[in-house]
């Protein structure tokens, strides 16, 4: 569909985008700063609000992405590559501004453009709000993700949801968490750019109705539906120095212009035009819940919203490139769905390629199963989604009928196999028998995909030997790893200037794209003049921490002081609570005396509870208490201070991973599928004490068992204790465990308060434990013991925090990016014309 569509008697022509190079020097940016903000923005000198700087110098950048936006399209046009779609409902990007200045090489010359106008960059770009359009880990890993495919040059498109309200504003009242919606979009966006004219239809709800086509078939149209707009979003994803601009598009709900007729006559107007705001609720707000399912149909209606949209997109550029030829499409495109919350996107892709293009099964089967990937994020039962049966019959009928097919003939497959098991087939089968049958969507995605990964090498291990075994006894060679990554240029370049800095000037600036290259690192470890220069820049990033702690939490953190931080969501498998028992510990020993050779420690812990997890919220309630009563005690002062910080973000991490000493990784063996907090920590000079599990394992094998602080079962012992965990036995036979749960359960950090950590309690002493952090204590303990020891030795640690950085280069999002296009996508990358090669003057 042209722009230009609608222009009968106008006759553009390639002039009108013929238009010279933007400038790339301070005093070029400057200028185009001044006009947008005097003219664009209509500000002048009494304007108050700086809110108007930030958006001026977004402008300016945006229009430099603009610029090679278009080449990198015209590029991967013309050399007709395969592209992949990662297709996600979160997409946790934070802020824009920072990112787009390394990436485009513009930060000195922005920085000294707009010093020449009195303004401090610094001060502008903190105008910015984050795009929180995602819970945790799995969203940022999308915009990770997102970062390396631009940087490697690979024609990847992300698809998500343009939710009006991202990830709730945390606010903390009484140690309570209390939720504040995030209209993050209030003030305007400056980074998306509208695209009416790819709006698609979806729709919802109807019946099926089969009838014969002109050649005798029988096929089934989808009728009496309700249908929603979806009106595409992009926002340019900047490559790292490479003129590459890839996309990420999200879509709007948005109603049709029609009305429903019986209303409209029978004189309710108002009413009528009101209803166009259900339409629009679907991407009102994202769902807070990290790894639970919440199972409401809203969610259902947004999971195929995304879905539909999407694969309608790919299939107008395929149509209008190829008409309807589907026999290279496998070829050429590939969709890889983040868990199963895109899942559905198999049986819709079948629906488009059978009902709307006239494929038959076979064939529509055939290129579903060689087009789709499927990434699974976790293990805990309770994310698995399982949709009720009764809901896709009233929300998707179609889709139901197609996932039955699917599902028969899967299991004629799996009869096959296996004759006579029907217990197999049972286990096996799309749909879940019982009370209230549910689809199975983990299983559909496994099902309709050539490809299933884990995100690190135990998950992965753990999905084929456990919860995928009998699909990895079937087709053992979809099974595939790739343990997760983050990217070095948010994560390393652009939070940690100082140490950006010093790594350029020690061994070049190749390791922002190739971050194996921090390996060179290693001999300077033994340098005590280099040591001495870490450590200044560490320092300098701790009272940076510290600032920010003061100001958010009014808690004074000496940079002396070991700095253990803990910042992921809440939730009991990450055992924040383990965290605050060693806390409590620490206190028993300074009420008791026991302070020879001390390590004065400031602990830091910071995340989002789902709203309705109550005993996540009853955990930052207590985290706060005994933050109240040992930050008050004169007996800790320059020896003990906790903190929990409010409304952990991407901004605020880019702060807080610098400023670390000791990062806490302690999740229950098997259920953190990778971490990614764990490497963003790493790649600035912290050390890690942790379990055995998710990609600390790897982790530790990259840096060597001396620079990390293991403690805690694996995960096979988790599994094999479960059946006589004693808890209670553990508590008595361990005097420091024993003095902390007395203390807990005196009501000292509750005095007013009775009652309200009973449930807390009840958890650490239940056999039923999930979580067994009774039987982890002993071991943390000692662990907090060994870091806070090689914490006393300076020139240790500094060794210690070097090499963990220079160690890191195997956890770049690059990395993981290489290994899925070299398995899964097998794209070949795209490099679009570099500015000036053609056109402009
Ligand atoms: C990296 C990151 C996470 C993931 O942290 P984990 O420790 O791996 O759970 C969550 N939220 C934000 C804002 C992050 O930057």
């Amino acid at each position: 569909m042209s722009p230009f569509l609608d222009l009968t008697k106008s006759q553009p022509n390639e002039r009108l985008f013929d238009l010279p190079p933007l400038a790339m020097d301070s005093a070029g940016l400057a200028e185009d700063f001044k006009r947008y903000y005097a003219y664009t923005l209509g500000r002048d000198r009494d304007s108050r609000s700086a809110y108007y700087t930030y958006l001026a110098l977004a402008i300016v950048l945006r229009d430099r992405m603009a610029e090679r936006w278009k080449r990198t399209r015209q590029a991967q046009d013309q050399a007709n590559s395969k592209r992949t779609y990662y297709l996600s409902l979160e997409f946790l990007m934070g802020r824009a501004l920072g990112n787009a200045m390394l990436n485009l090489g513009l930060r000195d010359a922005v920085e000294r453009g707009l010093l020449d106008l009195g303004l401090l960059l610094e001060e502008v770009a903190d105008n910015e709000s984050d795009a929180g359009l995602g819970n945790g880990g799995l969203g940022r890993l999308a915009a990770c993700f997102l970062d390396s495919c631009a940087t490697l040059q690979l024609p990847v498109k992300g698809y998500g949801l343009r939710y009006e309200y991202g990830m709730f504003r945390q606010l903390i009242e009484n140690g309570y968490q209390v939720e504040e919606p995030d209209h993050w979009m209030r003030e305007g966006n400056p980074w998306e750019l509208e695209r009416q004219e790819y709006t698609q239809r979806i729709q919802f709800g109807g019946r099926t109705e089969f009838y014969r086509d002109g050649d005798g078939r029988t096929r089934a149209r989808w009728v009496d539906t309700q249908d929603v707009l979806a009106v595409p979003y992009d926002t340019p994803i900047p490559g790292y120095l490479n003129d590459t601009i890839n996309t990420l598009r999200l879509w709007r709900a948005a109603a049709t212009d029609e009305f429903d007729l019986r209303e409209f006559n029978a004189g309710s107007y108002p009413e009528s035009v009101a209803q166009k705001n259900n339409a629009e609720h679907i991407t009102m707000v994202l769902y807070p819940n990290d790894a639970s399912e919440c199972g409401k149909e809203l969610r259902l209606r947004q999971q195929y919203f995304l879905a539909s949209a999407s694969i309608k997109d790919v299939i107008r550029e395929w149509t209008g490139l190829n008409g309807s030829d589907f026999s290279t499409f496998a070829d050429k495109n590939c969709f890889q769905l983040n868990d199963t919350h895109p899942a559905i996107s198999v049986a819709e892709l079948m629906r488009q390629l059978l009902d709307e293009h006239g494929l038959e099964w076979d064939s529509a089967w055939s290129i579903t199963t060689r087009t789709m990937a499927y990434t699974n994020h976790t293990l805990l039962p309770e994310a698995l989604e399982r949709w009720p049966v009764r809901l896709f019959e009233n929300l998707l009928p179609r889709l139901l009928e197609i996932i039955y097919e699917i599902n028969a003939r899967f299991l004629s497959e799996v009869a096959a196999r296996w004759p006579g098991d029907l217990g197999r087939q049972q286990r096996m089968s799309l749909i879940e028998e019982g009370g209230e049958p549910q689809v199975r969507m983990a299983f559909l995605a496994i099902v309709g995909s050539f490809s299933v990964n884990g995100v690190a090498e135990l998950h992965s291990r753990l999905l084929r030997g456990g919860l995928f075994r009998d699909f990895y006894e079937l087709w053992p060679a979809k099974f595939n790893n790739k343990t997760n990554g983050v990217t070095p240029r948010r994560w390393l370049a652009q939070c940690n200037p100082a140490l950006r800095d010093l790594l350029n000037d020690e061994i070049g600036d190749g390791w922002i794209h190739r971050l194996d290259g921090l390996a060179r690192l290693v001999p300077y470890a033994e340098d005590p003049t280099f040591r001495k220069r870490w450590q200044a820049i560490k320092q300098g990033n701790k009272q940076r921490l510290a600032d920010l702690v003061q100001e958010e939490c009014g808690v004074d953190f000496p940079i002396e002081a070991l700095f253990d931080v803990q910042v992921k969501r809440i939730h009991e498998y990450k055992r924040q609570l383990l965290n605050v028992l060693h806390v409590i510990h620490l206190y028993l020993r300074i009420k008791q005396g026991d302070t020879e050779d001390w390590t004065p420690r400031c602990v830091l812990i910071g995340g989002k509870a789902a709203p309705g997890y109550t005993m996540a919220k009853s955990i930052i309630k207590l985290i706060n208490n005994v933050a109240n009563v040992v930050n008050a005690d004169p007996a800790t002062e320059g020896r003990l201070r906790l903190a929990f910080i409010p409304g952990y973000r991407v901004s605020l991490m880019e702060v807080i991973a610098p400023g670390t000493d000791l990062s806490e990784q302690i999740s229950t063996a098997g259920k953190e599928a990778s971490g990614t907090g764990n490497m963003k920590f790493m790649m600035n000079g912290a050390i890690t004490i942790g379990t055995l599990d998710g990609a600390n394992i790897e982790i530790r094998e990259q840096v060597g068992d001396e620079n990390f602080f293991l403690f805690g079962l694996t995960a096979e012992e988790v599994e094999g204790l479960r059946s006589h965990y004693d808890p209670g036995a553990i508590i008595a036979s361990d005097p420091q465990l024993r003095d902390v749960m007395h203390l807990l359960e005196s009501g000292h950090f509750n005095q007013f308060e009775p009652g309200i950590f009973d449930a807390i309690i009840h958890s650490i002493r239940s056999p039923q434990d999930p979580w067994m952090t009774a039987a982890d204590f002993p071991g943390y303990v000692r662990a907090q013991e060994q870091a806070a020891r090689a914490y006393r030795d300076q020139e240790r640690w500094l060794r210690m925090s070097i090499l963990n950085c220079a160690h890191s280069g195997r956890f770049s999002s690059d990395r993981t990016i290489a290994e899925y296009n070299r398995d899964v996508w097998r794209m070949e990358p795209v490099a679009p014309a570099p500015i000036g090669a053609f056109g402009g003057a």
